[in-house]
């Protein structure tokens, strides 16, 4: 490809996409068409995006240099890498029974008292080695490339000690193609040798864990709610997490009203996540503090409780993102397409305020203006569906729609299978012809 137009000179580029039935942007929000690009292409440089528009345009505009990666969609449809905002992924162990024991009228408050629930978790996360763990959320990252998630938040919260939370952080941040925004989430529960303690956790977290912790994450997060902790506790350990230099997230208004998103408001949280019980106050309050409302329909769907009022914050102008609460006590799912499905038939979004929700609202969420659209200036990260288009990712539920997957304008995904040794120049055919939903690594 080569420059001729008079009036602006091309732009030089390493990476181009072409054959996009449709480019989905993310430009524009729901109501205006998500910024849909019929037969729409993209060039990025360095990883980065240089050049958005129709594929009719692309060769006066963008030289692609000779070594660069041309790929071809082939009609399907291109949407921006999802933006997971809520994920608790460094954990080992297996809770599958419970959910069976659950399922069959178990409470979970049994469960607990037997020393079942997330103890079993945080017992056998202490038990892992660092090197066990990082392995473990390698396989997660991986699936969850595989889905299309190319950034994911990733908290802690199952080792609960100083040094138990501090592996939990660095196998989080094991090498991986997999963007990620880690979160110190000490204050997730109070571990049992700390029964009926809970203020001296409390003091052990702000004194101790968060200064171990604070260099090796972004964000300190905390669980207020009902039989979690107070919104006293809670406004201590995000102002320790604060002071330490941490950006601010919580856990707010899952199991009750709590008191959690108006904290939120108060101490400027970037966003609060689950929100099934927030009412009128809370939303109006979050509106007016610019916190981004987390929706996590999984968690809802998995304990068969109600979802949260999404409708009511899109209505009060609140940012809402959509993310999936991976971790295995209430909801083992890292897919993000089923979260979209979720979110449409339990919160009555639309397909595309859902879409819009797990992406730019992913974003949003974790304040991120590189990611989540695909524009000039941003990251050259995006998915290559299975279907021509992007009405298929709520109807055709609970199958992996996504085939390709590129970060930073560098082939993770293809066919379903993720490419752990790509060359970031190695020209790879986009498509397999006989690709199925199905296809996928050996997780
Ligand atoms: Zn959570």
């Amino acid at each position: 490809m080569s420059a001729t137009s008079e009036s602006s000179p091309a732009v030089v580029a390493d990476f181009v996409l072409r054959g996009a039935g449709d480019l989905v942007t993310m430009s524009a929000p729901p109501a205006e068409g998500l910024g849909t690009i019929a037969g729409g292409a993209l060039a990025a440089k360095d990883g980065v995006i240089v050049w958005v528009g129709r594929e009719a345009e692309l060769p006066q505009a963008v030289d692609l240099a000779p070594d660069g990666l041309d790929i071809d969609a082939e009609g399907r449809c291109v949407l921006p890498g999802f933006v997971d905002a809520h994920t608790h992924v460094p954990f080992a162990g297996s809770r599958a029974a419970e959910y069976g024991e659950r399922l069959a009228g178990v409470s979970y408050g049994e469960i607990l008292a037997r020393g079942g629930g997330i103890n079993v978790t945080v017992e056998a996360t202490r038990q892992a080695s660092e090197e066990e763990l990082a392995r473990l959320s390698s396989r997660r990252y991986d699936s969850m490339l595989r889905h299309g998630t190319t950034t994911a938040e990733v908290k802690s919260g199952y080792g609960l000690t100083v040094a138990d939370e501090a592996k939990q952080l660095r196998a989080a941040a094991t090498p991986h193609a997999l963007r990620r925004e880690l979160t110190f989430l000490g204050a997730h529960f109070v571990p049992p040798e700390y029964a009926a303690r809970a203020e001296d956790y409390i003091r052990l977290v702000c004194d101790e864990m968060i200064p171990a912790c604070a260099p090796l994450a972004r964000w300190c997060d905390v669980f207020c709610d009902e039989g979690a902790f107070t919104v006293a506790q809670a406004r201590r350990v995000l102002i320790a997490g604060a002071a330490a230099g941490l950006s601010l997230r919580i856990h707010a208004d899952e199991l009750a009203r709590s008191g959690g998103s108006l904290l939120a408001t108060e101490l400027g949280c970037a966003s609060a996540d689950h929100l099934i019980h927030a009412a009128s106050e809370e939303i109006a309050a979050m509106k007016a503090a610019g916190v981004v409302a987390v929706m996590l329909p999984g968690t809802s769907y998995t304990l068969g409780i109600e979802f949260a009022p999404a409708r009511a914050f899109l209505e009060a102008g609140v940012t809402i993102a959509l993310a999936s609460d991976f971790n295995p006590g209430t909801c083992d799912c890292e897919n993000l397409q089923m979260m979209i499905s979720l979110a449409c038939q339990g919160m009555k979004l639309t397909p595309d305020e859902a879409l819009y929700a797990a992406t730019v609202g992913g974003a949003a969420a974790l304040r991120r203006n590189d990611v989540g659209s695909l524009a000039v200036g941003k990251r050259c990260d995006f998915s290559v569906l299975l279907a021509e288009s992007r009405s298929e990712l709520p109807y055709h539920f609970g199958v992996n729609l996504v085939g390709d997957v590129v970060v930073g304008g560098r082939v993770v995904v293809h066919a379903g299978a993720v490419a752990h040794d790509t060359p970031a120049s190695e020209p790879v055919p986009l498509f397999a012809r006989d690709a199925s939903p199905e296809a996928g690594g050996p997780l």
